[in-house]
């Protein structure tokens, strides 16, 4: 499940004096702050990157570090190539902007605001109308543990049926979703898309969506074979998932992205 404490794995073995990435320690809320907005910039660059824009769709979130109940999202009807500090947005609740010059998506941001006030552990979420992730949300069933890589779902994925393929611009629709993020890292929602949700941080929200909408993609080509997948065994698939499915995983996964982006598009930072 979603394990914080699995820092020391099998991707970080005793090392002492060489590279590693090391999460970072913050003097103040406002370097933290910062450094959220950053890796969220990041985030929307790479899922330009990997092509998961649709129009105006999808949005990203995390919460403020001082201010737990606003949250940093990307503006709307911008290209997620083109999210930088300068054009993020604060946003309460409601879907009021309270800093920023731009725009928010309500229609879309009504979802993410009842998953954040259902659950307050949840400090970031990220959700676009990906290819794979909406053809085989139409399926309304789970990702089969099918790869190592599917392992890291295994029991740590909802399939959300409710409100399947209506836009949730009602106010209701999103507390009635928002329950299916009990416990879980991800969720499915039938006819719509994929949502993923971090406990940790913008970084592991981000690349556990990438890696999501990967294994969409695996599963609807091992589908379209034919031939039936062997399916890893519940036991193996549950072992596969506390080292390869963890928040600290997904952060660590997150970082070459992060690097890459910062090295190749500096003026994303201003
Ligand atoms: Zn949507």
């Amino acid at each position: 499940m979603l394990d914080l404490g699995n820092r020391v794995s099998i991707y970080q073995p005793e090392q002492p004096g060489l590279k590693f990435p090391e999460e970072p320690a913050f003097n103040s809320p406002e370097e933290q702050r910062l450094d959220r907005k950053k890796r969220l910039v990041a985030a929307c660059r790479a899922f330009a990157v990997h092509g998961l824009d649709y129009g105006f769709a999808g949005h990203l979130t995390i919460r403020d570090p001082e201010r737990p109940e606003l949250y940093w999202t990307n503006p709307m009807a911008v290209h997620f190539e083109q999210v930088a500090l300068s054009n993020l947005i604060l946003v309460d609740h409601e879907g009021t902007v309270i800093e920023g010059d731009y725009a928010v998506n309500r229609a879309g941001f009504v979802l993410h605001a009842a998953v954040h006030e259902e659950h307050p552990d949840i400090l970031a979420m990220c959700h676009a109308h990906s290819l794979y992730g909406t053809a085989f949300a139409s399926l309304g069933r789970p990702l089969e543990p099918i790869t190592q890589d599917a392992c890291a779902f295994f029991e740590d994925h909802a399939v959300i049926r409710e409100d399947a393929g209506a836009v949730a611009v009602e106010d209701d629709a999103g507390p009635r979703i928002a329950k299916a993020f009990e416990g879980v890292k991800a969720a499915v929602h039938q006819n719509h898309g994929l949502f993923t949700a971090s406990r940790h941080s913008i970084d592991s929200a981000a690349f556990w969506f990438i890696a999501l909408e990967r294994c969409c993609h695996q599963q609807l080509m091992v589908d379209a074979s034919g031939h039936k997948p062997i399916q890893v065994p519940p036991e193996s698939a549950r072992y596969s998932r506390e080292h390869v499915g963890s928040e600290y995983i997904g952060w660590l996964h997150f970082q070459p992205i992060y690097q890459q982006l910062a090295a190749r598009s500096p003026e994303m930072f201003q």
